[in-house]
């Protein structure tokens, strides 16, 4: 049994994260109550001390707090529909990623079964769970936010609240997600490119810093100039762009690299450059990306 005088709090979904933030709590003198598909992931945490629930049902009824974090939001169903009865009074702390759109019907589906929802996009791998600088968008009921906010800071130290639209911390996740998939391919990439040519990655990790560590500063400047739909070539011209991206392209075919990644880039500069924005800066590419291709 828990102990009544501890905090408590259930994790449901032990992968990676899952496990990462039962230590977390555990660490902080939390009774921490797990489930797991794979009840054998659980061992670990066992023997520190959380309780292994033997249902799901049991895990919701046993804290009033519970951290989700599967896979997506369907295994979420797959675990809880089934015990939708356990519910009610029941806030569920949704650490899952998935999209906005999901995250939405989840709060509804929550609701409906008399259950509060949050949702959660936690920005670190799982060696960052616990740690002070480490964040978690959220987006849901701002007081329930609110009164659970010291559980949520076991999770990461930071927490950055984005409305009340459960939507919001997904969308947050996700703006994150694609930067952080295109631009580690694009390292890979790079990395790959500079095989080919006998270096290692190690030789090239100087200069792969120093150009992402110049990201920011780009970003900055055209932000403004984005936001005010601004997009004169005055300091750089979509055509010069697609004539980069074409050396690009080909420096990987001398090499015999895959071109995949490089191709998809030129079809874009292209196409911006075919939609008259040639003498117009790279950022009108923006005004493409935002709607489906013809
Ligand atoms: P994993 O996908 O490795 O594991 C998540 C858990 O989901 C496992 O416990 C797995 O159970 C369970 N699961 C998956 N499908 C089902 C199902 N149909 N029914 C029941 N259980 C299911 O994820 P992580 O732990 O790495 O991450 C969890 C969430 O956090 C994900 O949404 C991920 O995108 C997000 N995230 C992950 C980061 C990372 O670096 N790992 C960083 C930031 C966010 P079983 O053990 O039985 O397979």
């Amino acid at each position: 049994m828990a102990n009544s005088a501890k905090p408590q709090v259930t994790i449901v979904g032990l992968g990676p994260m899952g496990q990462a933030m039962a230590g977390s709590f555990l660490d902080r003198g939390y009774a921490v109550t797990v489930w797991n598909r794979t009840a054998a992931r659980a061992e670990p945490l066992v023997a520190r001390g959380a309780v292994l629930a033997s249902s799901a049902s049991d895990a919701l009824a046993a804290s009033e707090v519970v951290i989700i974090s599967l896979t997506d939001y369907a295994a979420m169903y797959d675990v809880l529909a089934p015990a939708s009865s356990a519910l009610a009074g029941r806030v569920l702390v949704n650490l899952s990623s998935d999209t906005p759109e999901r995250a939405r019907a989840a709060a509804r589906w929550a609701a409906a079964h008399g259950a509060e929802h949050l949702t959660g996009g936690v920005t670190v791998p799982p060696s960052g769970i616990g740690q002070p600088d480490s964040a978690t968008f959220y987006s849901g009921p701002r007081e329930v936010f609110d009164r659970h906010r010291h559980v949520l800071e076991v999770v990461t130290g930071r927490v950055d609240y984005r409305g009340d639209d459960p939507g919001l911390a997904a969308l947050f996740y996700q703006l994150g997600m694609v930067m952080f998939w295109t631009s580690m391919l694009g390292h890979w990439q790079a990395v790959a490119l500079a095989q080919a040519n006998g270096l290692t990655a190690a030789d090239v990790l100087p200069h792969a810093t120093e150009t992402a560590n110049s990201l920011p500063s780009f970003f900055a400047f055209y932000a403004d100039r984005i936001d005010a739909g601004q997009h004169g070539g005055d300091v750089d011209r979509l055509a010069m762009g697609l004539a980069s991206v074409e050396h690009v392209l080909h420096t990987h075919a001398d090499a015999g690299v895959d071109t995949a990644l490089p191709a998809t880039v030129v079809e874009l500069f292209r196409r911006g450059v075919n939609a008259g924005h040639a003498a117009d800066s790279f950022s009108s590419l923006v005004e493409l990306l935002r709607k489906p291709a013809a």
